[in-house]
């Protein structure tokens, strides 16, 4: 590996070090997650400040270091401004870079995270509905981690479910469960056709259609409340972004209570 290398990087988060330094956790295509040291950055006259915002996809210059690597140059490739506009937006954005850097490894090539992460943001920017792209986003890391959820068969038994059949969300199984097999009762993991029909429709659709679809409230937080379900069990903790996220979208829409 040389000494000084180029590469694509989106920060997903960032702590002030020191005097006027900042360290960062980037993800990077090629080499995983990084942490990455910008030094003099909270002086004023720095030349890359303002460029080392969360959220940005940028191109840096980095220099190996034991701890961190060094940032030298900066130029931005997508500031992506529209996301940080909106807290509910902001939210969904510290979310998604909470669930890449706890899944992601250090010094790992990871270039399907990352085109997964770029994807989202951009289409947050882009204006589609927050809710919509941490679904999407959720998803689609399960596969990229090699957890996708059941839904057609059912999990335990492997079996296709009839149209007919009832069955119960079981996250802790790998997806849906079939009425045959052990499992939660139906009071505590009941899943209605709808839901399942839109978990559905995040594995099969592309963003166009999804961004598209008429969708009852009830139907968005019932696969809301199993998909980080899902997430949790799978990565086996919550994501701490969620409190946030949840209390700048009970602000956002007064009287509606945010989903568990
Ligand atoms: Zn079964």
């Amino acid at each position: 590996m040389p000494r000084r290398y180029t590469t694509d990087a989106i920060v997903l988060s960032r702590f002030d070090y020191g005097e006027a330094d900042r360290i960062l956790t980037l993800i990077t295509p090629g080499g995983g997650k990084i942490k990455a040291i910008a030094k003099g950055i909270r002086r004023q006259k720095s030349r890359i400040g303002g460029s080392l915002e969360p959220f940005a996809e940028l191109q840096l210059l980095l220099a190996r270091g034991r701890t961190f690597d060094i940032v030298s140059q900066v130029s931005i490739v997508s500031p992506w401004l529209r996301l940080r506009d909106d807290l509910v937006s902001f939210g969904t954005a510290s979310y998604l870079a909470e669930l890449v850097s706890g899944t992601v490894e250090e010094r790992h090539p990871s270039e399907g995270l990352y085109l997964l992460l770029k994807r989202a943001y951009e289409i947050l920017d882009a204006g589609m509905a927050p809710g919509r792209v941490a679904r999407w986003f959720e998803m689609h890391l399960a596969d990229e981690l090699g957890v996708r959820p059941e839904v057609d068969r059912c999990a335990e038994c492997d079996r296709m479910l009839e149209s007919t059949e009832r069955y119960r969300w079981w996250p802790a199984s790998g997806g849906i469960v079939c009425e045959r097999c052990p499992g939660p009762s139906h009071t505590l993991a009941g899943l209605s056709l709808e839901g399942l029909k839109l978990l559905k429709a995040y594995q099969r659709q592309d963003i166009e259609a999804l961004a598209a679809l008429r969708l009852a409230e009830s139907t968005e937080r019932e696969v809301e409340a199993a998909m980080r379900d899902f997430i949790r069990h799978a990565l086996e903790r919550e994501a701490r972004s969620l409190a946030f996220l949840d209390e700048v979208r009970h602000e956002a829409v007064p009287g509606v209570a945010a989903p568990r």
